[in-house]
């Protein structure tokens, strides 16, 4: 094991793709939020936070880590 992989930390939080289900929009969202994602089409809600991990209202098309 060399020294960096104690000093880095694995990153905890990711982006995830999320589409609108009204629009058809696809958006990237931090995986923990803190305040509620709109779309920045139409403004459908996608995300809410929950104090952890954010639900999601759209399709998550893919986690981008
Ligand atoms: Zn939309």
């Amino acid at each position: 094991m060399s020294q960096w992989d104690k000093i880095i930390p694995k990153p905890r939080t990711t982006f995830v793709q999320v589409k609108c289900p009204d629009c058809g929009n696809e958006q990237s969202i931090f995986s923990h939020i803190a305040n509620t994602v709109k779309c920045n089409i139409c403004g459908t809600v996608l995300a809410e936070p929950t104090g952890g991990k954010a639900k999601f209202k759209g399709e998550v098309v893919k986690a981008l880590e």
